[in-house]
């Protein structure tokens, strides 16, 4: 008998399916974002986050919009971030997947009933290039911050930079979450999003000192929530922010609604909901709020106490303002506007414009400018309508003999044509989300089937 030979049986921990990767920035406000976290859990598989998602992630949700895959969602990608059942489903997910129990920390979810998912998040990727390219300088994890999720945030509290929203290189935006997202990069081009003294620098910004202090303001009362999260004890629950709006009027206006109403320019009626707890301020709405009151946010919403500032109120800067309303044409430019829009629908130009990139270039609301010009501005949009309708007929059409080809490209060389491997080699992968394309991938797959040459 070998004494050292020990036959007891070792105790192995559980052994995670997926790699169980750090949860970058976890404690700051800089916490990494939940699509973020799938987009560098793929690249450590050396997969797209597409085939993580569809393979591994959407057979555990058994939900209509994740059965299939990320195609049926693209476009609500943002919403894995948020305080909604997607976010919570991918959190399970993921979570059984790399045996985290604290994912929920990369979302809003932790917050769900004090701000109401209206505006509390944007529909596209947000970055700041500075810091993608710090995070590569330093060698840190390269992510998307969960505050740039966040539609309020419109600047980068390190550099005091505007968010960039398209990529410099194709000028494309990207989504939260692509089929093929790569962290500091563009989905569409793949092109490094940092600001790297090779690629064309980003748009400076142009904000003035008042806009940039509120701004700034916003992004670090925002980032002090996400910071605190991971210490909150329970949920925060939406009588919290009630009973910390009702302090709010008691300590500015002595209890008067009508009065604190005025104070923070918020309807009486507005107000009155939200102290009674009927109602809970967007996420926007209340941080302006704060800044108005020049109070914490984040004390607003767990603290009992609330101090009163030395500066009281301050109001916020004019172009900031909530409701930017266009004003309407002036009588002596109707002739003048009137001339524009005839010009633009005799110009054949192609593309023809979208009536909305018209009212923009002439500084009014679409429909200000439907209302004087119903006629005009009808046929102005029947013209852009027909004309994307031929270009989406013509480029599923120029897809639709795209997939073949690859199809029997692949076949010829004896692989597989599976939905993942057709997609590298189509010039817009996407468009395997229509059906009219998956279709025709099927069938093409079922003829060759059917002369048995597969
Ligand atoms: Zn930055
Ligand atoms: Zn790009």
């Amino acid at each position: 008998m070998c004494e050292i030979w020990d036959l007891n049986q070792l105790t192995i921990p559980p052994r995670s399916i997926l790699h169980h990767l750090e949860l970058a920035r976890i404690n700051t406000p800089y916490v990494e974002s939940l699509t973020s976290h799938i987009v560098r859990l793929a690249e450590s598989h050396s997969v797209y986050p597409g085939v993580l998602m569809e393979r591994q992630i959407a057979p555990l949700v058994e939900k209509q919009y994740a059965s299939a895959n990320l195609h049926k969602i693209y476009n609500y990608t943002g919403a894995l971030n948020g305080t909604g059942v997607m976010a919570s489903d991918l959190v399970q997910a993921v979570g059984s997947l790399t045996a985290h129990t604290n994912l929920h920390l990369l979302t809003m979810l932790p917050w769900s009933e004090v701000f109401p998912s209206r505006g509390l998040l944007r529909h596209s990727r947000a970055w700041c290039p500075m810091c993608y390219e710090e995070q590569y300088s330093n060698h840190q994890e390269i992510c998307d911050f969960l505050l740039w999720t966040l539609d309020v945030v419109e600047i980068c509290p390190i550099h005091h930079q505007r968010l960039c929203h398209t990529c410099p290189y194709c000028k494309q935006p990207n989504l939260p979450l692509a089929w093929r997202s790569r962290a500091g990069y563009c989905s569409k081009c793949g092109e490094w999003l940092g600001n790297s003294s090779h690629g064309p620098l980003f748009e400076r910004s142009d904000l003035s000192e008042t806009e940039l202090g509120w701004l700034s303001w916003a992004a670090n009362a925002v980032g002090e929530i996400l910071a605190t999260t991971p210490k909150l004890t329970s949920k925060v629950s939406k009588n919290r922010v009630a009973r910390g709006l009702s302090a709010c009027v008691d300590l500015f206006t002595e209890g008067n609604i009508a009065e604190f109403a005025r104070l923070v320019q918020v309807p009486k009626n507005t107000v009155w909901l939200w102290c009674k707890g009927k109602n809970s301020p967007q996420m926007d709405t209340l941080v302006r709020l704060c800044f108005c009151l020049n109070i914490s946010v984040l004390d607003l919403l767990t603290q009992e106490q609330i101090e009163v500032p030395a500066e009281p109120v301050r109001l916020l800067p004019k172009s900031c303002c909530q409701t930017k309303r266009r004003a309407d044409i002036k009588l002596t430019d109707l002739k003048q506007v009137e001339l524009q829009l005839e010009a633009v629908f005799l110009d054949h130009k192609l593309p023809p414009p979208s009536l909305e990139a018209i009212a923009k270039s002439l500084g009014y609301h679409r429909k200000t400018l439907y209302r004087n010009f119903k006629a005009l501005c009808r046929a102005i949009s029947a013209k852009y309508v027909q004309y994307e309708k031929t270009r989406y007929l013509n480029s599923i059409e120029a897809c639709s003999e795209e997939v073949q080809q690859v199809v029997l490209r692949l076949n010829a060389q004896g692989v597989y044509p599976s939905e993942a491997r057709v997609s590298h080699f189509l010039t817009k992968p996407g468009y395997l989300r229509y059906k009219k394309i998956r279709t025709v991938l099927q069938k093409t797959r079922e003829s060759l089937s059917s002369r048995g040459i597969e």
